[in-house]
C-alpha cells in the first residue's frame, strides 16, 4: 500500500494535576486531585489518587470524606490553558501538521519526520516526550499508529507501559484490537458499547470482523468510518484547521431585577465585548447575532438578526443588537438577565473584500478591537473603559489575579 501515514496522539498525563505539580513540586508522588470550582467535582487525578480509588466526577464533599488522604486542589483553568499552549507550540514546531484536539491532547502527523529527524517512529515519540517534559514539566503518553482512531487506542494502551509510548505498527494492530473492549474505541463510548455487546460484539476485533452491510445497517456511516480507521484506513486526516464552535454566547444574571433600559444596554454591551473578544481570538467574524432577554418570571425572549456584513467588532454588534433589545423590551416588566449569542462564523482569511463596504473603516475597527484585546491581555480584564465594557471589574473566575506561570 502506498501513502501509509504515521499518526501520533500526544496525551498529557493527569494534565491538571501535572500542571499543579509543576507549580508545587511537593505534590509529586502523593495522591492529588483537581476539583472544578470551589465545591465542585473531581476532574483530574494523579496516579496515586487513582490507586487510592478516587473516582472521576465524585463531588468534593464525598471525596474528602471517603479519601481523606488525598490532597484536593481547586482548578485554575487560566494556568492550565497557558501550559497547554506551551505544550501545543512544541508540537507545532515539531511537525507543522498538528491538530489540537483538546486542552491536553493533540494529533501529530509523524509521516516523513523519520527522514527529517533521522530517527525511527518509536525514537521520534521518545524524543518528543522528553522535549515536552524538559521544556514544560508535563509528562505525556504517546500512541503512534496508522490512523487517528488507532493512535488514540495506542495512547490509551501506552498508559500502562513503563515508557508511556506505544507504537501500534501494522503487524500488531490485530492483537491490540483483540485486547480492546469495544467501548474503549474512540467514538463508541459506553452507550453504543452496551448496544454492541448486546449484539455479541465484545472487542474491537469482533467489530472489524463484522461485514460492512451489518455495520452500516446498525451504525450508519460513522460505524463504517470507525471500522475503516480501526483497520488502518484514514477517514479523518490530521487537520491543523481548528473546528469552529457553532456559537459563542455570554450572559449573566443581574444582582437585582431591573426594568431600566439603559442598564440593560450596558449589561448587553459587556456581554458583546466578552463575545467579540472571544471571536477575535479564534480569528473569525460572525454573520448572525441573537439577543436574549429573561424576565423575572423566567420567561425567555430570544430574537436573531443577520448582519449585513460579518463582523467581530463591538460597535457593529451593538448597532445590530440594540434595536432588537429595544423591540423586545417592555418598561412594565422586570428582567433578570440579558445576553448575546454570536453564530454563523467565517474565518477571517476566507472572507472576501466586499465592493460596496467601507473597507478602510473596517480595517480601523479591526485594529481597534485587537489593540483592546492586547491591552486586556497585558493589564487584566476590562482595564480599558470604552463605553462597552462592563462596570463590574472582574468576572467570576478572575476575581483573584492568577499567579504567573
Ligand atoms: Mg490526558
Amino acid at each position: 500500500m502506498t501513502n501509509q501515514k504515521y499518526i501520533a496522539l500526544i496525551d498529557c498525563d493527569s494534565f491538571f494535576v501535572s500542571c499543579e505539580r509543576r507549580r508545587n513540586p511537593e505534590l509529586n508522588n502523593i495522591p492529588v486531585s483537581v476539583v472544578s470550582g470551589e465545591r465542585g467535582c473531581v476532574i483530574s487525578r494523579s496516579k496515586e489518587a487513582k490507586m487510592l480509588g478516587v473516582p472521576m466526577g465524585i463531588p468534593l464533599f464525598q471525596a474528602v470524606e471517603k479519601y481523606p488522604e488525598c490532597i484536593y486542589i481547586s482548578a485554575n483553568h487560566y494556568v492550565y490553558t497557558k501550559i497547554s499552549k506551551q505544550v501545543m507550540s512544541i508540537l507545532k514546531n515539531f511537525s507543522p501538521n498538528t491538530e489540537v484536539y483538546s486542552i491536553d491532547e493533540a494529533f501529530v502527523d509523524f509521516t516523513g519526520l523519520t527522514k527529517l529527524y533521522k530517527k525511527n517512529y518509536y525514537k521520534l515519540a521518545e524524543e518528543l516526550q522528553k522535549k515536552i517534559f524538559e521544556e514544560t514539566g508535563i509528562p505525556v503518553s504517546i500512541g503512534v499508529s496508522r490512523t487517528k482512531t488507532l493512535a488514540k487506542l495506542a495512547s490509551d494502551k501506552s498508559k500502562s507501559y513503563r515508557t508511556h509510548i506505544c507504537l501500534a505498527s501494522k503487524s500488531r494492530i490485530k492483537e491490540i484490537l483483540s485486547h480492546t473492549e469495544i467501548q474503549e474505541v474512540w467514538g463508541i463510548g459506553r452507550r453504543l458499547g452496551v448496544k454492541l455487546r448486546g449484539l455479541g460484539v465484545r472487542t474491537a476485533l469482533d467489530f472489524v470482523e463484522k461485514d460492512d452491510e451489518w455495520i452500516k445497517k446498525r451504525f450508519g456511516k460513522n460505524g463504517l468510518a470507525t471500522k475503516a480507521e480501526l483497520m488502518g484506513t484514514i477517514i479523518s486526516p490530521v487537520s491543523d484547521e481548528i473546528e469552529l464552535p457553532k456559537s459563542i454566547s455570554d450572559t449573566k444574571s443581574f444582582l437585582e431585577f431591573s426594568s431600566d433600559l439603559q442598564f440593560l444596554k450596558n449589561e448587553l454591551s459587556g456581554h458583546i465585548h466578552e463575545t467579540c473578544s472571544r471571536l477575535r481570538k479564534i480569528n473569525c467574524k460572525c454573520g448572525t447575532i441573537g439577543v436574549m432577554l429573561k424576565t423575572k418570571d423566567f420567561q425567555t425572549l430570544y430574537e436573531k438578526v443577520r448582519l449585513n456584513v460579518p463582523s467581530d467588532f463591538e460597535f457593529d454588534i451593538s448597532r445590530a443588537a440594540f434595536p432588537v433589545l429595544e423591540r423586545m423590551y417592555n418598561s412594565g416588566i422586570l428582567y433578570r438577565s440579558v445576553g448575546i449569542v454570536l453564530e454563523d462564523f467565517n474565518r477571517n482569511e476566507e472572507e472576501q473584500l466586499q465592493l460596496f463596504n467601507d473597507n478602510e473603516k473596517r480595517e480601523q475597527n479591526e485594529k481597534l478591537g485587537r489593540s483592546l484585546d492586547k491591552l486586556e491581555q497585558k493589564f487584566g480584564r476590562n482595564i480599558v473603559r470604552t463605553g462597552f465594557t462592563k462596570d463590574v471589574p472582574f468576572k467570576q473566575g478572575f476575581l483573584t489575579k492568577p499567579k504567573e506561570v
